[in-house]
């Protein structure tokens, strides 16, 4: 019997050195590396793996929010923090812990310099986003003009960095997409290279970016889920170490007859005997019931164990006939053993979300 007694996600910072490696050797030396930590980082934990990240070099890192960003500085973390999607709301957070926003809107940018008249502060770096064709966020190519008089006329703001996002840069049916957004970009760089007197930093690689576009490096690069062990492509994945994984133990095994069912409404039905493990976590636990009926498979003594019936909130079954085990035996749900992409073998959806999704209630542990 396994010593493991709960349901935790294990965190493997060796696989996040070894991605943090191999993405840097597709990179000149002196590109700087922005870790992107954002959601938890990516569902595991941002305190450990942000501030592991800079002990291994990255000289920035990335959240998507103002309270994100707090955290990591509540916990000692003193690299810049990109904060890809500040609210106005929390501009005093922003200017006390020192976070750089990203400037995306006109209204965003006059309603940081209408708060920051508020503010005891010099003059806040700020990377100003560019919208080159994922049309998400981001200021179009038209608007340079009118953000340079913007900034002309504000003593509060200084371009710390210009930036973009690309779309498909892990899909080689799109690269002359990538291209002509990456062509956007340098047109939006020169500009500000031209119009401001002093330097920033421009970026636009994302994991894959930095994967097939490493000529686009410019001066940093943004890496998400390439450093969790994911790509984009089956390409991508090879190259890459699991840092989550995400393990549970046998809380009941049972043998059921031809007929007999398993789970809410029925949805499993045994066409011969049948040997059933519940496991201790669920669709509250971040395993979503898109996986119920068939759908993932995790790792039962090294074996492929598929869930069967639909997954409950804090428990799911699995077929384990055939599979010597026992009432308390380790299980991989997804991880370096049986990686998302084996888990989700219908490609229901993408390693990030899998990731992302898995609860707070569930303990992380450093392994
Ligand atoms: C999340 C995010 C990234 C990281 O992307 P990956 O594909 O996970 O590497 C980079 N830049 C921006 C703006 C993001 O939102």
């Amino acid at each position: 019997m396994s010593k493991v007694l709960e349901t935790r996600l294990e965190i493997d910072l060796n696989a996040l050195e070894a991605n943090f490696k191999l993405l840097k050797s597709y990179l000149s030396p002196g590109t700087k590396m922005m870790g992107v930590v954002k959601a938890f980082a990516y569902g595991t934990d941002s305190i450990i793996i942000g501030k592991h990240l800079v002990k291994i070099g990255a000289q920035h890192l990335a959240v998507a929010y103002i309270e994100e960003g707090v955290r990591l500085r509540k916990a000692g973390v003193e690299v810049p923090i990109l904060v890809f999607y500040p609210q106005l709301e929390e501009i005093q957070n922003l200017v006390d812990y020192q976070l750089t926003p990203s400037v995306y809107t006109h209204r965003f940018l006059e309603g940081l310099c209408q708060e920051l008249t508020h503010h005891e502060v010099d003059a806040l770096g700020v990377h100003l986003k560019i919208n080159t064709g994922l049309n998400r966020l981001g200021f179009e190519l038209s608007e340079l003009d009118s953000i340079l008089t913007h900034l002309e006329s504000e003593k509060k703001i200084k371009v710390a960095g210009v930036f973009s996002h690309l779309a498909a840069s892990g899909n080689k049916n799109e690269v002359e997409f990538t291209k002509s957004q990456i062509a956007k970009f340098e047109e939006a760089r020169g500009f500000f290279k031209t119009h401001l007197e002093y330097s920033f930093e421009s970026h636009i690689c994302n994991s894959s970016g930095i994967l097939n576009f490493p000529e686009a490096e410019f001066d940093m690069v943004r890496a998400g889920i390439a450093l969790y062990g994911y790509g984009n492509n089956p390409e991508e994945h090879r190259l890459l170490k699991a840092v989550a994984s995400l393990k549970t133990v046998i809380a009941q095994l049972r043998t059921i007859q031809k007929g007999d069912s398993v789970g809410y409404e029925r949805k499993f039905k045994a066409e011969q005997t049948t040997k059933i493990a519940t496991l201790p976590l669920g669709y509250a636990d971040g395993i979503s019931r898109i996986f119920g009926n068939g759908k993932a498979q995790v790792l039962v003594n090294g074996k492929k164990a598929p869930i069967v019936g639909n997954v409950c909130m804090d428990t799911l079954m699995v077929d384990v006939t055939g599979i010597a085990c026992e009432e308390g035996d380790e299980v991989e749900v997804f991880g370096k053993n049986n990686t998302v992409v084996d888990f989700d073998l219908q490609q229901q959806t993408i390693p990030y979300e899998v990731i992302t999704r898995i609860s707070q209630r569930v303990t992380r542990v450093l392994v």
